[in-house]
C-alpha cells in the first residue's frame, strides 16, 4: 500500500520532508498541501516537481478522501488545532515538535487520541532514529557501564538569529535534549533547574546564553546539558553517560582527518540541517512503514509529546525563579506504554 501524505505547512522543514518522501524513502507520495499562505504551498511544488492539490486549510485537506497521513509542519502554536483535526477525522498524523504548545493542549491531543481508541500520531522527535544515540540506547539497555549516574550533555548552534528569544532555548533547542535522555533513561524527570554562566560577548543584548540545565530523574539521574547558541565554531552536539562501571559517549560525526601545515584536523558541522539527516530519513521511513504495515505508528507518541510540554514547562519556569522546579507528570497511561511496547 502507498500512503498518500498531505502536508500542511509548506515552509522550511515542509519542503525537506516532502523531499524526502518523493526523494529518498519509500511507500508513500505526497499528494496535497495546504499553508496558510496559498502562493508558498504553490512555490514549494513547482520548486520540487511535485504534482500534488493545494487545498484552502487543513481541514479541506484532511477531509480529502485520498489522503491517508497528514504532515504537520506549519508553525508551532498551529499544530495542535490540526493534530486534533486529524485525529477527529480518524487519519494517521506525523507532527513536527511541538506537538502542541502548551501542555495541557498535548494532553487535549492525548485524550482524543485514546478515545479514538488506536495510535494515529507520531511526534517529530527525530534524535531517537540517529544511529549514534541508537548506539547509546543499546548500551545503556545492555547494562554495559551498569546503571547510568550521570549525563553531561552540550547542544551548541555557531549563531542564532534576532528572532531567537531566551525562551527559545528550552523551548526550540533543549526539547531534543529533553525527548532523547527522556527514552535514553527510560526515566521520568522529576526537577530542572537553569543556570546563566557568564553571557558570551556575542549574544544580541535581549539573549542570556549559553545556559545550563539540570535535569534530576526519579532513579536518582543528574543530567547537566549546556545550550550555547553563540559557540561560533560549529554546530554541535555531545553525549556522555557516565554509568557505575565506565562511561558510554555520543560517537563524533564522521569527518575525514586532514593533515595539513603541522596540524591533524577534521571539520566540525556548522549547519544543523545536516546533522540528522538520515535521522529524519529514518523517522519518516518508520512512520510510513509502520502505519501501512502495522496500522500504528511506532515512534514518539503523544505521551512523549506532553512528556517533553511539562518538562519545558518545567525548565521555562526554572529559568525564571533560578529556583529548583519540580515536574510532576501523570503516570503514563496503559494505552501508551502497551501499544508503544508492542511495536517498539
Ligand atoms: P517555517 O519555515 O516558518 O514554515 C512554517 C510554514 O507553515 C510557513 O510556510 C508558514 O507560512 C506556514 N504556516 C503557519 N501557520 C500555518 C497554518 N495555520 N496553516 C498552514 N500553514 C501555516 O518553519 P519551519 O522551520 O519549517 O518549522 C516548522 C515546524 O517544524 C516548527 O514547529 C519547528 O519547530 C519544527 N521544526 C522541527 C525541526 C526538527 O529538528 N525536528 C527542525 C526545524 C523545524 P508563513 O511563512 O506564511 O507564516
Amino acid at each position: 500500500m502507498t500512503v498518500r501524505i498531505g502536508v500542511v505547512g509548506t515552509g522550511a522543514i515542509g519542503k525537506e520532508h516532502m523531499n524526502r518522501v518523493e526523494q529518498r524513502l519509500s511507500g508513500a507520495e505526497i499528494v496535497a498541501v495546504t499553508d496558510v499562505n496559498q502562493a508558498s504551498a504553490d512555490q514549494a511544488l513547482q520548486e520540487l516537481g511535485i504534482q500534488a492539490v493545494i487545498y484552502p486549510d487543513d481541514q479541506a485537506l484532511i477531509n480529502a478522501e485520498d489522503v491517508d497521513a497528514i504532515f504537520v509542519t506549519s508553525w508551532g502554536p498551529a499544530h495542535e488545532a490540526t493534530v486534533l483535526k486529524a485525529i477527529a477525522a480518524g487519519k494517521y498524523v506525523f507532527c513536527e515538535k511541538p506537538l502542541a504548545v502548551t501542555a495541557k493542549g498535548c494532553m487535549d491531543i492525548v485524550k482524543a487520541e485514546m478515545e479514538h481508541g488506536k495510535r494515529l500520531v507520531q511526534v517529530g522527535f527525530m534524535r531517537q532514529y540517529d544511529s549514534g544515540y541508537m548506539q547509546l540506547k543499546h548500551a545503556l539497555d545492555t547494562n554495559i557501564v551498569g546503571e547510568p549516574l550521570m549525563v553531561k550533555c552540550a547542544h551548541r548552534n555557531p549563531e542564532v538569529n534576532e528572532a531567537y528569544t531566551t525562551d527559545m532555548a528550552i523551548s526550540d533547542t533543549l526539547i531534543h535534549e529533553i525527548h532523547v535522555l527522556h527514552w535514553l533513561l527510560d526515566d521520568d524527570y522529576v526537577s530542572a533547574q537553569v543556570l546563566f554562566p557568564r553571557k558570551n560577548k556575542h549574544a544580541l543584548p535581549h539573549l542570556r546564553d549559553p545556559q545550563v540545565i539540570m535535569l534530576e530523574t526519579a532513579s536518582g539521574v543528574l543530567i547537566q546539558v549546556e545550550v550555547s547558541v553563540n559557540c561560533k565554531y560549529g554546530y554541535d552536539i555531545q553525549c556522555e553517560v557516565v554509568g557505575e562501571e565506565g562511561i558510554v559517549s555520543l560517537p563524533e560525526v564522521e569527518s575525514i582527518s586532514i593533515r595539513k601545515d603541522g596540524k591533524l584536523s577534521t571539520n566540525i558541522l556548522h549547519d544543523w540541517k545536516l546533522r540528522f539527516v538520515d535521522a529524519y530519513d529514518r523517522e519518516l521511513q518508520d512512520f510510513i512503514h509502520s502505519i501501512s504495515r502495522q496500522g500504528i505508528p511506532s515512534g514518539p507518541s503523544a505521551w512523549d509529546g506532553y512528556v517533553a510540554a511539562v518538562t519545558s514547562d518545567a525548565c521555562l519556569k526554572a529559568q525564571e525563579s533560578g529556583q529548583k522546579e519540580p515536574i510532576s507528570l501523570e503516570s503514563t497511561p496503559d494505552f501508551y506504554q502497551t501499544e508503544t511496547k508492542a511495536h517498539a
